[in-house]
């Protein structure tokens, strides 16, 4: 096998002077470099020509001593676009909606959203929203350059209202008693504009509260996550660089809690009645964020060859390997490992994927069904937390290969 791994260079670049994008300080202590990657690895590609020639950059990470956050140097937004290719939805899954449902639910009855005027930034395909507006005959408006018709029911309670843009003050004309945001924050190059923005449009409403979650920092840097490290982030946050963030910014932070077996991060929060709102306890230690990501490129290193040695044995053994997740991590672990001629198919179970082709190294997305002519000795599993589902499914097609998580 003929694999082309991509080790980070070692240098770290002397960056004197660079300033925090999320604080504006100018502490930041540069970790991790990779370069040549897919600047939109979600995005897949409708030919292998296609995806073997999408855009690359470079991720060069830094940490702040500042305010704790941990953002890519060497980001460029004009390099990316969120449009319908976009596809990130994870509800096709039954664990992320067993997880989306148990989170609607728990909202619901924790914020009483009946009959409420409710607002998600970055709703995807609106299939949370909906979910939401239905559970309590609430009022929807989502705010997502990438939405895609047809996906969830937009009659869902009293109704919801789609602008496919992104959320700014040009549309502070929509106000709302309660705002969702999940999974946006960390693609939003400046935070602290985006959430005084928010801050601005909800001022009227004092009991206005917002729900924000993302993925955890400390998962992905305490080696847990690394192929979550990819271009479209622009921050990585910590439950304590998250929390400083909001009460930099004018909201008082009530929650912070951990979900998805430690992959995400969620805070609750209301405006404040000042311009810096209360942290409480919620600012966490930001010594040990930066022991994690000092530690973070040995790891990385280490994690590389290990898998390195796997691919090539399994290899070496004829073995048929395929990857099953065809999100953010199955293309960061693919890229890793360009020309790992072993894996030539990646299943996902969101049918809309199929047939197109994992940006940066071009393997076909098939369905699972699809894994009954091509009967594969081994598995690798992009995401641990779907283990058990993907098990499951496996069963149901008849077909018993080795489960490997990555
Ligand atoms: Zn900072």
């Amino acid at each position: 096998m003929n694999v082309e791994l991509h080790v980070p260079a070692r240098e770290t670049p002397n960056v004197a002077g660079t300033v925090c994008p999320a604080c504006g300080g100018v502490d930041l202590e540069i970790f991790f470099r990779l370069a040549d990657l897919p600047t939109n690895c979600i995005a897949l590609s409708k030919t292998r020509e296609a995806a073997l020639n999408v855009a690359k950059g470079t991720i060069e990470l830094g940490f702040c001593r500042h305010c704790g956050v941990v953002t890519n140097v060497a980001f460029d937004p004009s390099k990316l676009g969120y449009d319908p290719s976009y596809d990130n939805s994870l509800h096709f899954s039954p664990s992320f909606q067993k997880y989306a449902d148990g989170l609607a639910v728990q909202l619901v009855r924790q914020y009483n959203l009946r009959g409420k005027s409710i607002i998600e930034v970055g709703c995807g395909n609106a299939e949370f929203l909906s979910l939401i507006c239905g559970l309590g005959g609430n009022r929807g408006i989502g705010f997502d350059p990438a939405f895609i018709p047809g996906r969830a029911d937009l009659t869902a309670g009293q109704g919801i209202t789609i602008v496919r843009d992104y959320y700014s003050e040009r549309h502070a004309e929509y106000k709302a008693d309660f705002v969702i945001c999940r999974h946006v924050l960390e693609h939003v190059p400046t935070p602290q504009e985006f959430l005084r923005t928010m801050r601005g449009v909800l001022a009227d409403n004092h009991h206005a509260a917002i729900f924000f979650e993302i993925p955890d920092a400390s998962f992905v840097f305490q080696n847990k996550g690394i192929w979550d490290v990819i271009y479209e982030h622009c921050f990585y946050y910590s439950a304590g660089a998250f929390a400083r963030l909001f009460s930099t910014c004018g909201f008082d932070v009530q929650n912070v809690s951990s979900t998805f077996n430690g992959q995400y991060l969620c805070l609750e929060g209301r405006v404040s009645s000042n311009e810096t709102g209360t942290l409480g306890d919620k600012g966490g230690n930001l010594n040990s964020m930066r022991e994690d990501v000092r530690k973070f490129a040995d790891d990385y290193d280490s994690s590389l060859h290990y898998w390195d040695g796997v691919l090539r044995h399994l290899s070496e053994e004829g073995k048929r390997v395929v990857l099953w997740g065809a999100g953010a991590k199955g293309a960061m672990f693919l890229n890793a490992f360009r020309n790992a001629g072993l894996l030539e198919y990646v299943v996902d179970v969101n049918p809309h994927k199929h047939g197109l082709y994992i940006p940066g190294t071009g393997q076909q997305v098939v369905s699972p069904e699809f894994l009954t002519q091509y009967c594969p000795n081994a598995i690798l599993i992009a995401n641990p937390n779907y283990r058990d589902e993907i098990s499951r499914q496996l069963s149901a097609l008849g077909i018993m290969p080795d489960l490997v998580s990555i």
